[in-house]
């Protein structure tokens, strides 16, 4: 088979109104300094007390955090989108690619919602293609199941919520044969010893990688995802997005973050080690069936009767996600790591509950 990668056409794939539309233009696209009287702002300030200058819109183009993240994730500014949440650049792609009750995307189970509810609002068939029962990709099948109407497919390594990497050599041999565009959602990456696909996407103009700041940077109040991909994809979502997506404050607080990765880097590393105590602890509890193998910051473990050791663990204040009813993961709980405190209380709780 030959590689459709070899033969990609960005525009081929982009639904025709999104490739003819004329993007808004806003007040602050061409100045943004100067006596500003350009977009009916509230020259006199806000009436709370504004470091920020909040009576001002933010830079529509975010310029100096992309800039910040592109040199983080070793690629050029114009290869990075900035949104409200990985969730807005889920959302976006489907709007950009898939035609409402024409085109699908695919998707393989068990995986993020997301994907899935995003593609229902837009009306966009969705295929499914479970992973394997220990949780890997089946690419035959999915190559199988792909037609030129299934724009996106949707990976997720390390998955949500089986924790784990999907195998390296099938996603790339994925990238190379599918004929649409692979989206590569890389949110739990730092906690994983795999290094980013981001820096590849020179090599791979199909590819787009979703990360976020919600994660390892300890962030998801923000609401801050980031999409990097080939410079023609990055400008389309440049062009739905609403103009003014990212206000100052997220702006202001992600710059600062991403100027400050030695302390991210040293929450990762406690919380790895903190997965690792409480794998082992949990390892200890017999009647714990099997604990998955993680590369992010949560464990996916299986136990007798999950839906009422779940519901009994709320009761005493500890909430963990019920995952049993997504295929492959019967009777699974999915639990986040946490301190050292809380995986305590629930390594106690959890060994007094279960025989
Ligand atoms: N992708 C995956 C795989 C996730 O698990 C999550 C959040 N749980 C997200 C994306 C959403 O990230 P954000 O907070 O940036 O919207």
């Amino acid at each position: 088979m030959k590689p459709s990668i070899t033969q990609f056409e960005l525009e081929k794939l982009v639904r025709p109104n999104i490739l003819e539309l004329t993007p808004y233009r806003c007040a602050r696209d061409d100045y943004e300094e100067g006596v500003l009287l350009d977009a009916n702002e509230n020259a006199l300030g806000s009436n709370i007390d504004d470091p920020d200058s909040l009576h001002r819109y933010p830079d529509p183009h975010q310029q100096k955090l992309r800039k910040a993240l592109a040199t983080f994730r070793e690629v050029s500014t114009e290869n990075v989108f900035v949104g409200n949440g990985s969730d807005e650049a889920i959302d976006l792609l489907i709007r950009i690619f898939c035609r409402p009750g024409v085109d699908r995307i695919i998707i393989t189970p068990p995986t993020y919602g997301m994907y899935k509810v995003a593609a229902s609002i837009q009306d966009c068939g969705i295929i499914s293609v479970p992973l394997t029962p220990d949780f890997d990709l089946k690419p035959d099948q999915i190559l199988e199941q792909a037609s030129e109407k299934s724009k996106l497919l949707f990976l997720c390594s390390p998955n949500n919520p089986t924790a784990n990497e999907l195998s390296f050599n099938k996603i790339e041999n994925l990238i190379h044969f599918f004929a649409g565009i692979v989206v590569l959602d890389e949110a739990y990456i730092d906690f994983s010893s795999r290094k980013s696909l981001a820096g590849r996407i020179a090599e791979f103009p199909n590819l787009v990688i979703l990360q976020t700041l919600s994660k390892s940077f300890g962030l998801a109040g923000l609401r801050l995802g980031i999409a990097i991909a080939s410079a023609g994809i990055i400008r389309l979502m440049m062009s739905v997005k609403a103009p003014y997506n990212i206000n100052k404050l997220t702006l202001r607080a992600a710059e600062e973050a991403v100027g400050n990765t030695d302390l991210m880097q040293k929450h990762v590393d406690e919380l790895l080690v903190e997965r690792a105590r409480l794998r082992s602890a949990l390892a200890n509890i017999p009647s714990v069936e099997k604990i998955f193998p993680s590369d992010a910051n949560f464990l996916l473990l299986r136990v007798p009767d999950a839906l009422s050791v779940y519901r009994r663990l709320a009761e005493q204040g500890i909430i963990v996600r019920y995952r049993g009813d997504q295929i492959h993961c019967e009777n699974c709980l999915r639990i986040t790591v946490g301190t050292r405190t809380e995986n305590d209380l629930l390594i106690n709780q959890l060994t007094s509950l279960l025989p």
